[in-house]
């Protein structure tokens, strides 16, 4: 349920209604918008009194919460919610557009420093590249590990771009928080909820990729158990689901954008790199993606992609990122005209 307050109460009131949703077992997740303040009790509500909550000072009303999922609802929060891959200026959602560049993988040094500074220089705000990766195959290369990550920071210090690399298992999650600005919980860990429950403990934002047979439902009850852990900065990222059709990788539903916007807060980046599997649909999907009001998107980029060690095949030049930076922020310029 969710305990709107009157507008203008003190932090005193807000504190007071904490105290009694904690004392009922529940959880309590404040959210101060911009004309008012709701506490939304999360949990077990069979031993709840309600009238007690509805009686303290300036609670206006008690609501229910209808969705399955609560704290990624848009019931429990209106406005759209910004969160910072590393500190201002690096915001994605509620109107700020973030572009996320980068490798599949870290190679080498000299591969990911040189991207790095491309997709900088094109207007990226952050930058992609998987240390450990989640192969298929056991015999395909399966990531640099530590000395990825290491490469990543060394990238940050270089460029300033925020670090958005996959995490997979929950011994990963110090190491990863040591190096990593965003940790990225991939489509084959959206059911992984060990591992979310271990994220939504960490204090870095979270990019939750969708899985690639889970409904939206699903997607945003993983979301929900991030957050109701106690990390309320999950990036939602649609990645592509597995359908019939054999000329894309995955199906790109970008029916999505709009679908998430109607049902949480949260901010919806598109990765159409994972979405098509193929070099040449990737920066119409980009704009397309834009045009649909995504918050942001995840593109591979590589500058040999014929030679890249994973996803060569979908990975766009950094040539082809830059003109499609350009791309995407006229169709952004020409909607807010
Ligand atoms: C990736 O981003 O390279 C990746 C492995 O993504 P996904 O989890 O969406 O397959
Ligand atoms: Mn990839």
């Amino acid at each position: 349920m969710i305990v709107v307050m009157t507008p203008g109460c003190s932090q005193a009131d807000v504190d007071h209604v904490v105290k009694l949703v904690n004392e009922m077992g529940l959880k309590d997740h404040v959210i101060v918008g911009t004309d008012r303040t709701v506490v939304a009790a999360i949990g077990d509500k069979r031993n709840v009194d309600k009238s007690a909550i509805e009686n303290a000072p300036n609670v206006d009303k008690i609501v229910p919460i209808l969705a399955p999922y609560k704290v990624a609802s848009k019931e429990v929060k209106r406005e759209p919610s910004a969160i910072a891959l590393l500190g201002p200026g690096t915001e994605v959602g509620a109107g700020h557009v973030g572009m996320i560049g980068g490798p599949c993988s870290v190679e080498d040094r000299s591969q990911l420093l040189e991207v790095a500074h491309a997709v900088k220089e094109a207007g990226a705000i952050g930058l992609r590249g998987g240390a450990f990766k989640p192969r298929t195959n056991p015999y395909s290369f399966q990531g640099l590990g530590e000395e990825g990550l290491e490469i990543l920071a060394e990238a940050r210090e270089a460029t300033g771009l925020a670090v958005v690399t996959e995490i997979m298992s929950i011994d990963q999650v110090d190491l990863v928080c040591k190096y990593a600005d965003v940790l990225q919980v991939g489509t084959r860990n959206m059911h992984n909820f060990n591992l979310l429950v271990a994220v939504g403990k960490a204090n870095k934002p979270v990019m939750l990729k969708r899985g690639w047979s889970a409904t939206l439902e699903e997607f945003l009850l993983a979301a929900e158990y991030i957050i109701s852990a106690g990390n309320p900065n999950v990036i939602l990222c649609e990645r592509g689901i597995r359908t019939h059709e054999e000329y894309v990788r995955n199906t790109l539903p970008l029916a999505i954008i709009p679908a998430i916007k109607r049902e949480s807060h949260l901010p919806i980046v598109i990765d159409p790199s994972q979405g098509t599997g193929h070099a040449y649909m990737v920066p119409s999907m980009c704009l397309a993606a834009i045009a649909a009001g995504a918050d942001g998107l995840l593109v591979e980029v590589h500058q040999d992609p014929e030679h890249a060690l994973t996803d060569g095949a979908q990975s766009i030049t950094p040539e082809v990122f830059a003109k499609m930076v350009v791309d995407c922020k006229k169709i952004s310029d020409a909607l807010n005209a």
